[in-house]
């Protein structure tokens, strides 16, 4: 990725396709410049004050012919995304005039942007941090409102917030500790282990609160990863269904290498389920015999949430009962289907094993039962403590591995500490934690970590 911030930059801001509009982002120091030799209006664009809306058309300059009917917005630096200039045209979203005008823009003195560049510009310049850029990403990717809530969070920065009240903490030890090592007396050494102590102990309580709330910020950021499984003919895909036609699902495709993996996902209660595509749910009956088994085995490894679908109107069989000794530990729920038909299941044997609180009864067919599910699925996930307002949630693993490190460095420190070790050898790892602290919000991130964060992006991000 080029990184020099000198040139003008361009790219399609909208996903491509059919649209009513479509958005060209240009940014750099050429950016009013370029679009000015496309645009006519009025006002000549290099002339328009900043933060302006003007509408007209963009023309090719080499036959003078009319390419769209556009509105153009001009940002001036350092009042824009980037603190560059930005332009922005607003354009008929077909793909051709969308294209037309890119290739304009970049025959005319702009430069096609990397992924991600945009953002990546916001960053090197000052006006976001990473992890304020991480949750752009995060943004763009969100599959639920609380996803997108948690995501706009990060992005208001508050998790750097609480990242930097850590690092002056840190700073304001270590300062301490360089007078005493300067000037060490016995008395002051004994002071400062102890205030080492302390401080280590009250920074390691927060980050401990940090990193709990890492696997809630995972499983919004990501979805839960849910399997439905059980043998033929109990339900599962008219389960799924149901799940689905309640709660909006979307339906992605994604290119797999031997055939589309169709991934579904669909909100309980706000929180993201991603539903596996386990055995019998999309395959033919005859199929589903031979690859069933391998599959469930698969699909159970990988789950947060299994969903054990029996039938009520069957007792157990063999299989049903190895299936159950294998999922016991796991978050999981047994969906006694089918309670319209006459019981013929273990229904007491199976609440006495896993509680009546993981045994939900309900018929796909009438569709009764799904709210008892939902509240199910929300109590096993969140217990309600995601409600909390000021939770600041880790959703990110190279944060949560960051932070890790941080713990472990600063319990290095604690420990030395206790033992009355040489202060300049606690010094180090509480450098180290103050290291990797900064790397989680970029004071001291590798050019090649910051490439690879921000390739991430789509397109004209
Ligand atoms: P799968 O093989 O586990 O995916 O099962 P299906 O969802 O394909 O359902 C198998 C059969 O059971 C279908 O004929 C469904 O209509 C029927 N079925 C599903 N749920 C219920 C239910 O709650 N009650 C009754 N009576 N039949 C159901």
């Amino acid at each position: 990725m080029p990184d020099t911030t000198t040139d003008t930059i361009a790219a399609i801001s909208t996903p491509l396709g059919e649209g009513g509009i479509a958005v060209i982002r240009v940014s750099g120091p050429e950016a009013v410049a370029v679009a000015g030799r496309l645009f006519r209006s009025r006002t000549p664009l290099e002339q328009v004050p900043t933060h302006t809306v003007h509408y007209g058309f963009i023309v090719d300059p080499a036959d003078g012919e009319p390419v769209d009917e556009v509105l153009v917005t001009v940002m001036r630096a350092p009042r824009s995304f980037t603190r560059e200039d930005v332009v922005e045209i607003s354009c008929h979203g077909g793909v051709v005039p969308v294209r037309r005008i890119l290739e304009l823009l970049l025959a005319h003195g702009a430069r096609l942007a990397e992924p991600g560049e945009f953002t990546k510009r916001a960053f090197l310049n000052g006006r976001i941090d990473l992890t304020q850029a991480e949750a752009v990403i995060d943004l763009i990717r969100s599959k639920s409102d609380r996803a997108h809530a948690l995501a706009m969070r990060q992005a208001r920065g508050a998790l750097s917030g609480k990242i930097r009240d850590l690092r002056t903490s840190l700073v304001e030890l270590m300062a301490h500790i360089e007078v005493n090592i300067d000037y060490p007396e016995h008395d002051a050494e004994e002071a400062t282990a102890a205030l080492i102590e302390e401080r280590c102990r009250a920074m390691l309580e927060e980050l401990g609160r940090l990193l709990a709330g890492a696997r809630e910020g995972r499983i919004l950021r990501e979805g839960v990863v849910t399997a439905i499984i059980g043998r033929p003919n109990v339900g599962k895909s008219s389960l799924l269904n149901l799940l689905a036609r309640e709660n909006r699902a979307i339906v992605t495709d994604i290119p797999g290498t031997t055939r589309d993996v169709i991934e579904e996902i669909v909100t309980i209660r706000g929180i993201p389920l991603k539903l596996l595509d386990t055995a019998g749910i999309r395959e033919t009956a005859d199929r589903v015999e031979q690859i069933g088994v391998e599959r469930s085995r698969r699909a159970l490894e990988e789950a947060d949430l299994i969903l054990f679908v029996l039938n009520h109107n069957e007792p157990l069989s063999e299989e049903e009962r190895g299936l159950m000794a294998r999922i016991e530990g796991r978050p999981s729920l047994v969906i006694v289907n089918k309670t319209d038909l006459p019981a013929r299941l273990e229904v007491d044997e199976l609440v006495r094993r896993f509680g009546p609180d993981r045994v939900v009864p309900m018929s796909a067919l009438k569709e009764e039962g799904l709210d008892r599910l939902e509240q199910a699925i929300s109590d096993l996930f969140f217990g309600g403590a995601i409600e909390a307002a000021d939770q600041t949630y880790v959703s990110n693993v190279r944060h949560i591995d960051l932070l890790q490190r941080a713990r472990r460095a600063l319990e290095e420190a604690k420990g030395a500490a206790e033992a009355r070790m040489p202060i300049d050898v606690i010094q180090i790892d509480l450098r180290l934690a103050w290291e990797m602290l900064g790397e989680v919000i970029g004071d001291a991130v590798s050019d090649a970590l910051i490439d690879q964060i921000f390739s991430q992006f789509c397109l004209g991000k």
